[in-house]
């Protein structure tokens, strides 16, 4: 995809929206939603420890998302090794 796109870690509205609209997959007891990011369209993820068993209060809480694609990016923090800076915090994964 585009490699001018620079870090940039003022996400917007379109792009939380459509990473929410992942499902959470339930992978080897982890709980994995994944898709292209919807900023650079390099593919990203997000593991969630626990699968069915991930019951705990915390469960409800936010979770973190952040682009992490392997591609490099314009302008990247030194202390980042991933992404395009898109980030946010969606909801989590089914608590059954
Ligand atoms: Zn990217
Ligand atoms: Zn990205």
């Amino acid at each position: 995809m585009d490699k001018s796109i620079k870090w940039d870690e003022s996400t917007s509205q379109e792009w939380f929206d459509v990473v929410e609209s992942w499902p959470w997959e339930e992978q080897g007891g982890d709980w994995v939603k994944q898709g292209p990011c919807p900023r650079c369209g390099h593919q990203m993820d997000r593991t969630v420890a626990g699968g069915v068993a991930f019951a705990l209060p915390v469960a409800a809480q936010p979770v973190a998302i952040w682009c992490n694609c392997s591609y490099p990016h314009e302008q990247r923090p030194s202390d980042r090794d991933a992404g395009c800076g898109s980030n946010g915090r969606i909801s989590p994964p089914p608590s059954t």
